[in-house]
């Protein structure tokens, strides 16, 4: 059977925490952690170059904790850093059992546990057909994984920042809350800055719009849709300059 071709080479996939844990759980869940390695270890097996930036909302978000706890907010952030790392990790040992080969970078040094991010050593692993786990977001406080996302996928010149949610993309209200709110099939970078969208961190989406980095948001919750996405079908919501 011929394989159908896919649109983008090289993929950022970046996937919030909370999609690894049970439905209002916290931290680690075999089921969803399975499922979403092989979504991604499908797309690897198309010949795609993936890597992936995971959240770590699931374990903690420092703004949150540093509030809760009362504790020093860039403490809390690098905290936060460290949750990412664990899920990482699991999802390295869950594409591995799948058979796909898979290195973690993390942006801190924890030379024990993974590599470090570097990029060069990064497209490397990538052009070898590895996945890259990046962990640490950014290696900085008082920034999210988001804006981790947008760098690295602009500096591994990824033809497309993918951010896979529970939802099917970006609605015109919270589809949680309003049934009838809207799914939209195309957003631009200008209307998720100014109307304050939630897709992702208006620092991260200005760095898209700054480098011209199409965003798709989709569901990575339906089985088959990374690779409708990758595979340049129309689903999700699309973030472009119009
Ligand atoms: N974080 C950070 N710098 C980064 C990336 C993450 O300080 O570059 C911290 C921040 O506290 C954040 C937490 O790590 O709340 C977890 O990341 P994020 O909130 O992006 O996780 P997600 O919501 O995507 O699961």
């Amino acid at each position: 059977m011929k394989q159908e071709a896919p649109r983008y080479r090289r993929i950022i996939l970046k996937i919030s925490g909370e999609v690894f844990c049970l439905p209002g759980g916290l931290g680690l869940a075999r089921e969803p952690l399975m499922r979403i390695a092989g979504e991604i270890a499908d797309v690897a097996q198309m010949g795609v170059q993936a890597g992936v930036v995971v959240g770590g909302g699931n374990f903690m978000r420092g703004a949150n904790f540093a509030q809760e706890l009362g504790i020093d907010r860039s403490t809390a952030d690098y905290m936060g850093m460290l949750a990412t790392v664990l899920n990482a990790l699991a999802l390295q040992e869950a594409l591995h059992e799948l058979g796909r080969p898979t290195r973690v970078q993390s942006a801190l040094a924890i030379p024990r546990v993974c590599e470090s991010f570097e990029r060069h050593r990064c497209l490397r692993h990538l052009e070898r057909g590895r996945v890259v786990v990046l962990a640490a977001g950014t290696g900085n406080p008082h920034v999210t994984t988001d804006s981790g996302a947008s760098i690295r996928a602009i500096e591994l010149k990824a033809d497309a920042l993918l951010k896979g949610t529970k939802v099917d993309g970006v609605y015109d209200d919270d589809p949680a809350r309003n049934p009838a709110a809207r799914l939209l099939g195309r957003v631009t970078y200008q209307q998720v800055v100014n109307q304050r969208l939630r897709v992702m961190d208006i620092g991260a989406a200005e760095m898209c719009e700054q480098y011209g980095l199409p965003v798709i948001v989709f569901n990575l919750f339906k089985p088959g849709t990374l690779r409708r996405v990758v595979l340049g079908e129309p689903v999700g919501t699309h973030m472009g300059a119009v």
